[in-house]
């Protein structure tokens, strides 16, 4: 009984192939992420000198450029004033600018609306604005996006939306962020590694960033499709300094492989999903996939927990440099 092996080939051919061809080529999710960069020039300006914070920027710049990814940067424009060095920092700003990347406001010295009040904070604003503004326009363009510090929007409703009023009133968007893997606490760290040459430390500490910021990546889509319903176009917070300088390419990397591409943070805003209501009020600010999933009366649950031993050798490193409390976090 030849004729019996043969059909089953032929059946097997008909029903199988296309099953495998499938299962060879399975549908990549197309997700899209917009890159915001916040504290420029350098999050940590006060203790970088401008050269360090010139160098720190030709990197980062050069894979962000190479790779053509759209990026938003939100200048602290007090980083610029430290006596002898002003021409070169705000030479690290208009780098940005000749790269071809925007420049956004995040307040003079990084002020909490949640800290400061809102007449101290609207003066911060404006504060912030003089230099970033007249380096815009020499490219005519204009400031267009705000983005609070620390993410903080207000203790209470009617500070919130005087706060944005304000903010349209003078030409703002907000850039809100969905995700953030609190890249400032392993930058901290690396800081320090790098100064002390600890190259294994360095190498740790970047095997974790990059871990943790893909646990975050899966959770927020997670609580994305739950809240939103669907995953919307995201936007990713991160802060100048080293660490992203060093490793920003390897995180790009992450991102693309769980499907991502890069787009503008204005083709980002354009999602619906940045007109959901939106009433979050709290001492501590978030991201904003929270602000719509409490709007909504849920509890975000399951979230990555931080690298415990990050927090501790960040904790260490602040006892041993004599500075008592561990450093606040420079959202
Ligand atoms: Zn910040």
């Amino acid at each position: 009984m030849k004729w019996l092996p043969m059909l089953l080939a032929l059946l097997c051919t008909i029903c199988f192939v296309p099953v495998c061809a499938n299962s060879q080529t399975p549908q990549k999710p197309d997700r899209q992420v917009a890159i915001t960069i916040d504290d420029l020039p350098a999050g940590m300006a006060d203790r970088l000198p401008a050269a360090d914070i010139t160098a720190m920027t030709t990197k980062l710049l050069g894979t962000l450029r190479d790779q053509k990814i759209p990026v938003v940067g939100f200048v602290n424009e007090k980083k610029l004033y430290k006596t002898g060095e002003v021409d070169e920092r705000i030479k690290a700003l208009q780098m940005w600018l000749d790269a071809g990347f925007e420049l956004g406001n995040h307040t003079f010295s990084h002020a909490s609306l949640n800290q400061v009040g809102l007449k101290a904070w609207e003066d911060e604003v404006i504060q912030g604005e003089s230099v970033t503004r007249m380096l815009l326009a020499q490219r005519k363009m204009k400031l267009r996006y705000f983005r609070h510090p620390y993410l903080d929007t207000g203790r209470d409703l009617l500070t919130r939306r005087e706060a944005e009023a304000f903010l349209v009133a003078r030409g703002y968007r907000i850039a809100p962020i969905t995700l953030d893997g609190w890249d400032w606490m392993f930058a901290g760290l690396y800081e320090d590694a790098k100064k002390r040459n600890d190259a294994a430390l360095q190498q740790q500490i970047v095997k974790e960033y990059l871990a943790y910021h893909d646990a975050v990546f899966a959770y927020s889509e997670q609580l994305s499709a739950k809240v939103v319903g669907y995953e919307p176009k995201q936007i990713l917070l991160l802060h100048a300094s080293n660490l992203e300088a060093d490793h920003i390419g390897e995180l790009l990397d992450v991102l693309r492989k769980r499907g991502y591409r890069f787009i503008p943070l204005e083709d980002a805003l354009g999602d619906q999903a940045y007109s959901l209501p939106d009433t979050y009020v709290g001492e501590e600010g978030t991201g904003w996939i929270d602000h719509w999933a409490i709007t909504q009366g849920k509890i975000p649950q399951g979230a990555p927990p931080f690298p415990q031993w990050v927090i501790d050798r960040t904790k260490e490193l602040h006892l041993s440099t004599g500075t008592v409390t561990p450093p606040t976090d420079p959202y």
